[in-house]
């Protein structure tokens, strides 16, 4: 069956004529360059594969050792969820759990919800079907593993000092399992899972638009359709754009903004070695990694915790007031501050990330003992609400003046 002669692009809302691509080419919206569909480089029994193959890596990389140190002689193996569950039992709950849902809950999620849309599939379960593919689309920007693993090279290299570090089987496990999920990531998608849903149970549905100008598009199947209060196919509510997006984007750009100054303030890192207490800011964190002679992490550092939410926070804002004030230039460019800002997001964890991972290594109570402040606490909730701001915006705002004498 064809697809509908017509679609709007999810990014800017342009109508746009569907064309066929050739497999492994990506069709790009010709306005904002919001990549549109892609050529289908597999079948989508592949995506199952993979999601089966990653699910099994959960096994070795959750279970066995990512690195035993030796401390005082004695060798200590950590895992991934050891260390998680001791943050969190030493009154770091939240921290502990940001950092178990980024690195193992959501890519377990995502992994299973492919499982459980091919079963859907294949069984005509529509509710199960669509709460799979909507937790593949919303869960997939949270995937942090290869933050996860970026940190733990980090941690590992600044804890040399105090102690032997062994590498464990579960590494392996954990980079194996990164290179199969961003695989999985690169091919999943859900437009593409919405078409075989419509190919085996609702043909009927794909009524040709007649009118391009009135057609709506649906932000979770990614269907371009007549406009109504329901999508058609995904039968959720469909609005034109995100309701009350500047609000809820001024909202949480706004409560980052408070966080972001304790989380610059106060400690992040308190570290007690042979009775003496060294509390570490963000700022003078790098500025101990820079007078040690460790200059790419401190840059790495720098940019991940103060430039990136920072610039973050200015960049949302200015598309916020540009929207406000109905810019009419640079929509471009404003299109590329925001794919930036949505790109980038999830480095900003990575101090945080590092902290953490270094407590469940080297805490090991009177000697040497390594706990993070309450700056990580409120540096962890300046990364949720600036990721949560970036997800809340809706793109097509930028784009609602733009008058077609700009350009082509
Ligand atoms: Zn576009
Ligand atoms: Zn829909």
């Amino acid at each position: 069956m064809e697809d509908a002669k017509f679609r709007r692009c999810h990014g800017c809302d342009l109508v746009v004529e569907v064309a066929k691509v050739a497999k492994k080419q990506n069709a790009h919206c010709p306005r904002c360059n919001t990549q549109l569909y892609r050529g289908n480089r597999i079948s989508l029994n592949s995506d199952l594969a993979i999601a089966v193959a990653a699910l099994l890596l959960f096994i070795p990389s959750h279970f066995f050792p990512m690195v035993t140190i030796q401390l005082f002689g004695v060798m200590i193996p950590a895992t991934l969820p050891s260390g998680t569950i001791t943050l969190m039992s030493e009154g770091f709950p939240m921290l502990g759990l940001l950092i178990l849902f980024c690195s193992s809950i959501v890519p377990f999620l995502v992994c299973g919800s492919v499982v459980s849309a091919h079963l859907a599939l294949r069984r005509k379960w529509f509710t199960l079907f669509r709460l799979s593919v909507s937790t593949i689309q919303h869960l997939k920007d949270w995937m942090m593993l290869d933050v996860f693993l970026v940190s733990l090279a980090i941690a590992c290299f600044k804890i040399q000092d105090h102690a032997d570090i062994f590498v464990g089987s579960g590494l392996y496990g954990l980079v194996l399992l990164l290179f199969v999920t961003s695989l999985l990531l690169t091919h999943v998608s859900a437009r593409r899972y919405w078409r075989a849903w419509q190919r085996k149970h609702q043909q009927k549905i794909e009524a040709p638009i007649t009118r391009p100008e009135t057609s709506i598009h649906c932000e979770h199947c990614h269907f371009t359709q007549q406009s109504g209060t329901h999508c058609i196919r995904c039968k959720r509510p469909i609005h034109s754009r995100k309701p009350k997006s500047i609000q809820k984007t001024w909202l949480y750009l706004l409560t980052a903004t408070i966080f972001i100054i304790p989380a610059n303030v106060l400690s992040i890192s308190i570290l007690l070695t042979n009775g003496k207490r060294l509390e570490d800011t963000i700022f003078s964190g790098v500025a101990g990694l820079i007078k040690t002679d460790m200059y790419g992490i401190a840059i790495i550092i720098f940019v991940a915790s103060i430039v990136v939410p920072v610039a973050k926070i200015l960049g949302l804002g200015y598309l916020l007031l540009c929207v406000q004030f109905k810019r009419s230039v640079f929509h471009q460019q404003r299109m590329a501050i925001y794919s930036a800002v949505k790109w980038i997001g999830k480095w900003s964890v990575m101090d945080l990330f590092v902290i953490s991972i270094m407590m469940t290594l080297i805490d090991r109570g009177q000697i040497l003992d390594f706990t993070p402040g309450l700056g990580a606490v409120a540096f962890g909730l300046v990364v949720v609400f600036t990721m949560l701001a970036a997800e809340s915006f809706d793109s097509r705002l930028i784009w609602d003046n733009y008058e077609r004498t700009d350009k082509s």
